[in-house]
């Protein structure tokens, strides 16, 4: 398990967590400001129910390793304080609740790259224009120690919105790299969420990775990002 690459995603986080606790979890990672993180187990034995914060996603690996000591202990004294100490130092990420119904800015168009022109093409070629969502650049994040890790695209299914990270807006982020990571995002928007007969919702299914492979640039893209001088740059 590679921690410094980017999660894209909750489903690595889970499967981090699985190995390092031995337990099977279910994991749902919610934008809740009022419970951060709880664990309950879920009937069968060895098996557990985590709701955490999204903040966790930002985790560093010796968090993400006393969460998972915490998941299986949740009395642990030691890990109960990193977390706690981890959960202080994030306060920044805890939406405000009087923010609730914000309005969120949309705006595609950035100074290299345009986003609306790589979905339209993206939907034609790969969706036969079927897919209806909303895309924009994402805001960029208040930084206040190095960046570790980046995530590059997210898909909100209740907003039905694309968000790309603005560092990819420089110009030596390639045009087919971006393309990559739209459709990526678009082909969430496209399957929707699944749910496996556990009840886990699923994020990359059999399909998705299938589908993803499938697209022409796929290995193209995949180079680019795993080159380490280029996560560095977009790190910097
Ligand atoms: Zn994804």
């Amino acid at each position: 398990m590679q921690l410094e690459l980017p999660w894209n995603d909750s489903a690595a986080l889970q499967e981090m967590l699985e190995e390092e606790s031995g337990l099977s979890i279910a994991l749902t990672v919610t934008d809740n400001s009022r419970n951060l993180l709880s664990v309950k187990p879920d009937g069968a034995p060895e098996r557990v129910v985590v709701r955490m914060h999204h903040m966790f996603l930002a985790a560093d690996t010796k968090t993400l390793r006393a969460l998972a000591e915490w998941i299986r202990r949740p009395k642990a004294q030691r890990s109960g304080e990193l977390l706690d100490a981890f959960i202080r130092a994030n306060r920044h990420r805890i939406r405000p609740q009087a923010r609730r119904p914000r309005t969120i800015r949309v705006c595609s168009r950035g100074r290299c790259h345009d986003l609306q022109k790589l979905y339209d093409e993206v939907n034609q070629q790969h969706f036969d224009g079927q897919i209806q969502a909303h895309i924009t650049w994402g805001q960029m994040p208040q930084q206040r120690r190095r960046r570790r890790s980046i995530r590059f695209g997210s898909y909100n299914h209740e907003l039905n919105l694309i968000r790309i990270h603005p560092l990819l807006d420089q110009d030596f982020v390639p045009e087919f790299f971006v393309r990559y990571i739209v459709f990526h995002e678009m082909l969430h928007a496209f399957l929707g969420i699944s749910e496996s007969s556990s009840g886990r919702r699923q994020i990359h299914t059999r399909e998705f990775r299938t589908r993803e492979k499938a697209y022409p640039e796929y290995a193209r893209a995949l180079a680019w990002q795993e080159k380490s001088a280029n996560l560095t740059r977009l790190l910097k």
